[in-house]
């Protein structure tokens, strides 16, 4: 029996791959693009019509927590894959920092058969750079490349030592994998809740200094510099540590930084006493905001990441110093992303798509492009769909996000995985 034909109709293609941005109709088969022409008629197929949406490769999210194993109260696979493609994602790069940690291939496999029994969207797992992320010896990094990472890091700190990262990034060069940096010197940052200014003086909290980040960038650019692999820097929210990635960039060390939706949109003037403003790094200062905008526009950050990270109701209702840190994200990055860069007037669109296609996909050595023959990963959007975000309605377990009841202009309309519909929205 011929596989099952989609067909996406009348859609705005835009793929910044080859800088294309047109109208276009996209032909599936067997998970596949089979063509992508000006006018393709439809002939035994399922047809979706895209009048008024943007068709663009499926999104990547570099920086996920999905919790499994070990934390399931607050999310699974499962839960957050369906969250994931509400918000018009294709594939998720979990963070190793579950329970076990994700620190050898069994681990990984058990996340990669949980993904193939019940995720929405491709799941694609990150290694932990050392054993149980404690920063004292090497994970079992080549079998965990074997099973299926992606990339290695142990994200919530970063690296311990110099020594020990001189170690993984020699490994992961001859692997041929990034190592992803969650830099934060943890001298400085001991005991911190929110970043260090006016605000965490007002409010009576213990502040994090920006240079606790850049410090830990610092370091890890030379010790780039001096291996030869792939840096990648989680979550970047100083100016301090995105001039220092400019500058490595120059010297054209290979060297790629992701910003999230809250660093870019929120800043440390927001905080109240509500733990949904508490992550990890902190939000930061006016002028870091306006320069992480400007590193978004002019190509100096690769990517935007959400850096989910659900927490229960049970653990977050606790005074602001006792919660844990982090925000989830799928599902309003992309409304924050349109607001922020687009209908500011700051971005051009493909700019926009760029930062949550081909920007992640490269940081991981992948492709992604709407041409013939590529994997069917696409997300159709709307820059212009009124909708409003209610954590109430999440397909996340958890609600701890500062985005409850905001109102978005434009987001994800349906995605696409292997030729195959995993979300469209409904109203
Ligand atoms: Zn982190």
């Amino acid at each position: 029996m011929a596989e099952r034909k989609l067909l996406i109709v009348n859609g705005r293609v835009v793929d910044p791959s080859r800088h294309f941005d047109g109208p276009a109709d996209v032909l599936i088969e067997g998970g596949r693009i089979l063509s992508v022409a000006p006018k393709i008629s439809p002939k035994d197929t399922e047809t979706i019509d895209a009048s008024g949406l943007i068709v663009a490769p499926g999104f990547i999210d570099l920086h996920c927590h999905l919790r499994e194993p070990g934390n399931e109260p607050a999310e699974t696979v499962e839960t957050g894959t369906r969250a994931a493609a509400r918000g018009g994602f294709t594939a998720v790069c979990c963070m190793p920092n579950t329970q076990p940690v994700n620190d050898n291939a069994s681990v990984t496999r058990f996340i990669l058969d949980r993904a193939a029994a019940a995720a929405s969207v491709r799941v694609w797992p990150i290694g932990a750079a050392s054993k149980g992320s404690h920063g004292e010896s090497l994970a079992e990094i080549a079998a965990m490349k074997d099973a299926g990472i992606v990339a290695v890091t142990d994200d919530g700190k970063p690296i311990a030592t110099a020594k020990l990262l001189r170690q993984v990034m020699e490994y992961a060069r001859s692997l041929d994998l990034p190592v992803i940096e969650h830099s934060e010197d943890a001298s400085l940052f001991a005991g911190g809740v929110m970043r260090e200014g006016a605000t965490s003086v007002r409010l009576g909290l213990r502040g994090v200094p920006a240079a606790a980040e850049a410090i830990c960038v610092a370091r890890d650019v030379q010790i780039c510099a001096l291996t030869g692999a792939r840096l990648h820097v989680a979550h970047m929210s100083a100016k301090e540590s995105l001039e220092l990635v400019r500058e490595a960039k120059r010297r054209k060390l290979p060297v790629t930084c992701e910003v999230t939706p809250h660093h870019f949109t929120l800043i440390d003037e927001d905080v109240v006493y509500d733990s949904r403003y508490k992550m990890n790094p902190p939000l930061a200062s006016r002028a870091d905001r306006e320069a992480l905008l400007e590193g978004l526009v002019d190509g100096s950050v690769d990517a935007i990441a959400t850096d989910h990270a659900p927490h229960t109701q049970a653990s977050k209702e606790v005074e602001f110093d006792r919660a844990p840190f982090g925000v989830t994200g799928f599902e309003t990055a992309l409304g924050l992303a349109l607001e922020a860069l687009l209908h500011s007037g700051r971005a051009s669109l493909e700019r926009v798509v760029e930062l949550f296609t081909t920007g992640p996909a490269r940081v991981l050595g992948k492709k992604r492009a709407v041409a013939e023959g590529e994997p069917a990963d696409l997300t159709l959007f709307s820059t212009e769909h009124n909708w409003t975000f209610h954590a109430q309605e999440s397909a996340s377990k958890s609600r701890n996000t500062p985005f409850d009841g905001r109102t978005f202009r434009g987001g994800p309309m349906a995605t696409i995985v292997a030729g195959r519909i995993v979300w469209q929205r409904k109203e």
